[in-house]
């Protein structure tokens, strides 16, 4: 069909499952094209560098409690699901597809019953695998129970299904989950032509049940790695009322070298975003540091000279400009 190497697909496909939905299927144009390489097994998953470790974000030594990923005093990952609508080739979590995650409901509310012991949690993600491949009477139960705990102020839910399997976001999963505001969700598109009609009409039934949308996307050699296809994806994620989050810089996972792309390139894809957008449209461009310490943000540089109290900045078209602080500036920018 795409003049496939089968046998690598097979071979990749025996350790990293393969799963691609209808709806993304049809998105393919031809072998190697952005969708492509998100979906399709690449025999290079295979040929990882070992340096390269199964769990790149330390996430197993900061689990606290079954299915909980706790990095920040207030906040935390809460695992509930280890299937999705799509397996992504570049997945963090790709070491859970092959070793079995553990998502029967005892584990879940293991870690639900550490976050009610843990007044500190006020914010938790609920994420997998995707939350919304469970029947809407599981998620609604441990949505239930989040709310139920005082201390627990925001949900948000980080699922690809609005790409993936538009057709799940359906009227009955929205009347269920406004009833448990304030409920934020995170989708997760990487290029523009994932906005197909039927998904904007999905994430369309979600921004009507007041649930505010934000978008992960991943920095991807060969998908996005290009500053007219990421403008495309903001302007056109903004027109669906999804307000970009974060650009992630591609985890370092065994197997994903061939989607890394230099830091050199996403801050020039920053540099083409600020400023040429809406600042609705510009999110911010992170790496999730490896070993587990956290994400940290970076930026184009725009301090370009300090003289006293007068900073040059350089601004998004290149031009110097001065601004006097209120004193004498030390420090860094
Ligand atoms: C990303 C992440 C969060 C949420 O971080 P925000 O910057 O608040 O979106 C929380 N916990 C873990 C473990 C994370 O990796």
């Amino acid at each position: 069909m795409f003049n496939l190497d089968e046998e690598a697909v097979h071979r990749v496909a025996s350790v990293f499952p393969l799963r691609i939905s209808p709806e993304y299927r049809k998105l393919i144009g031809g072998k190697g094209d952005p969708i492509y390489l998100q979906c399709v097994p690449d025999g290079r998953e295979l040929q990882g560098n070992e340096a390269l470790l199964d769990d790149p974000l330390g996430e197993e030594e900061h689990s606290p409690a079954p299915n909980v990923v706790q990095r920040y005093p207030d906040r935390c990952l809460l695992l509930v699901s280890n299937e999705c609508a799509t397996y992504c080739r570049f997945c963090t979590r790709k070491r859970k597809f092959r070793s079995g995650l553990c998502v029967d409901r005892e584990h879940v509310f293991a870690g639900i019953d550490f976050i009610r012991r843990t007044p500190a949690i006020r914010d938790v993600l609920i994420s997998g695998g995707d939350p919304f491949l469970l029947d809407d009477g599981r998620l609604e139960e441990i949505l239930r129970e989040l709310r139920g705990i005082e201390h627990v102020e925001i949900l948000r839910i980080g699922t690809r299904t609005p790409c993936m399997l538009p057709e799940r976001i359906t009227v009955k999963l929205v009347k269920m989950l406004r009833k448990y505001h304030p409920l934020y969700l995170s989708c997760h598109f990487n290029h523009p032509d994932e906005l197909t009609p039927k998904v904007v009409g999905a994430l369309g039934r979600l921004a009507d049940a007041g649930i505010p949308l934000g978008c992960q996307t991943v920095l991807l050699k060969g998908v996005n790695d290009d500053v007219s296809i990421m403008r495309k994806l903001m302007r056109k994620l903004l027109l669906a009322r999804v307000r970009p989050y974060y650009i992630f810089q591609c985890d370092l996972v065994y197997g994903t070298e061939h989607f890394r792309v230099p830091l050199r390139k996403g801050l020039e894809i920053m540099k083409g975003i600020q400023g040429y957008l809406s600042g609705l449209a510009v999110p911010h461009y992170a790496i999730d540091m490896p070993g587990g310490s956290g994400k940290v943000l970076l930026l184009p540089r725009a301090l370009r000279n300090v003289d006293g109290a007068r900073l040059t900045f350089e601004n998004f078209r290149s031009e110097l400009h001065d601004y006097v602080d209120i004193e004498e500036f030390k420090g860094d920018l």
